[in-house]
């Protein structure tokens, strides 16, 4: 029997990397597809040679022409972190917008079912906490976060009207905070920007008193919840991250403890519209997919902490730009 073929944008980044290794070990031809505008090559290097997978450098806002049979599509290509949509605010809106319609008409022109990535930032600031999926949020459209918070908004509301209108077969899951191996260290984000300090021997960063918390899932926790949500029969939005919620001041002592580093925390001004407190409820995820995270934040951190050891000195000193 030939195998089923799956197409997943952004497959250079962070988390399309890991898709793409976990498809390729399920028996899956995958086929990746970026325009490498905030992703690596590096990160799916190790899978050039396997001749069930092909990499097409394409932007997804553009035309997508796939040959061949498709059976899935993960819609996953998008600047992610802040420091990345506030440089690049245009491309952010155009890949969640017309990339994600080109995603669903091709999608619809294949007869695949296809999962989009959301983003726990279509709840905002939220007033609700933890937050279910039913909460509509609390974002500001016209804040420098807007860029992102609302293209992913659009994307979750023309994936179900493609469901609704069209009968496709969508799934769509509202990533928490993610972190592992791969990350960039310079992306902005509170895990790789603590790190990266502390291995360059710099005092920690914390924005505003360190008193706003987040719940930080480990990457291989995520992937299992979302491939069990593509294979899944449920079309509504899904949480997926860890519920386990620590403040960033303490976020920072434990990498301190981890790097033992003897660096100290220094606190800065609170970001524009920078969210207070950050908790998925998960009970969806549980009683639908079976599915909650394994993977301690203990162990979590020890292995990103591995990964960025193992980087080229001169990545170290790569500051955010
Ligand atoms: P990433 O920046 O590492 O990966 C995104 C990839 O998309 C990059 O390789 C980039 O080059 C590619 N890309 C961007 N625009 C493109 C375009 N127009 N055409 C083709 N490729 C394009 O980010 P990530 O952390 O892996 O995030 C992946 C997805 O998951 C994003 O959609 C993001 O919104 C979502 N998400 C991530 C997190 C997280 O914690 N990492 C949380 C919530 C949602």
């Amino acid at each position: 029997m030939s195998k089923k073929r799956v197409l997943i944008t952004g497959a250079a980044g962070f988390l399309g990397s890991h898709l793409c290794d976990r498809f390729i070990k399920e028996g899956f031809h995958v086929i990746g597809m970026d325009n490498l505008i905030t992703g690596d090559l590096r990160n799916i290097e190790h899978l050039f040679p396997l001749e069930d997978f092909e990499f097409y450098h394409h932007d997804v806002t553009k035309f997508i022409h796939v040959p061949g049979e498709l059976h899935y599509i993960l819609h996953f290509a998008s600047p992610a972190s802040p420091i990345d949509y506030l440089k690049i605010p245009i491309q952010t809106l155009k890949v969640g917008s017309l990339g994600t319609h080109n995603c669903l008409g091709l999608a619809r022109s294949k007869n695949a079912r296809i999962l989009v990535a959301s983003t726990s930032e279509v709840y905002g600031d939220p007033q609700v906490h933890p937050q279910t999926e039913e909460y509509w949020g609390n974002v500001n459209p016209v804040g420098p976060r807007g860029v992102y918070d609302e293209a992913k908004r659009f994307q979750e509301a023309i994936t179900m009207a493609y469901h609704t209108f069209h009968g496709l077969e969508t799934r769509i899951v509202r990533i928490f905070n993610t972190y592992g191996p791969r990350m960039r260290l310079n992306d902005g984000r509170a895990l790789p920007a603590f790190i990266g300090q502390a291995l360059r021997g710099e005092d920690l960063t914390v924005f505003g008193d360190g008193s706003q918390t987040r719940s930080f899932c480990y990457v291989d926790d995520l992937i299992e919840g979302i491939y069990r949500l593509l294979m899944s029969d449920y079309a509504k939005p899904v949480n997926i991250g860890n519920p386990v919620e620590i403040s960033l001041k303490d976020f920072a002592e434990e990498v301190l403890k981890l790097t033992g580093s003897s660096v100290k925390l220094v606190y800065k001004p609170l970001p524009v519209d920078d969210p207070k407190q950050r908790q998925p409820d998960i009970t969806k995820a549980k009683q639908i997919l079976g599915w909650e995270p394994k993977v301690s934040r203990a162990e979590g951190l020890k292995k990103t902490y591995e990964y960025f050891k193992s980087l080229p000195k001169e990545e170290l000193v790569k500051l955010p730009k």
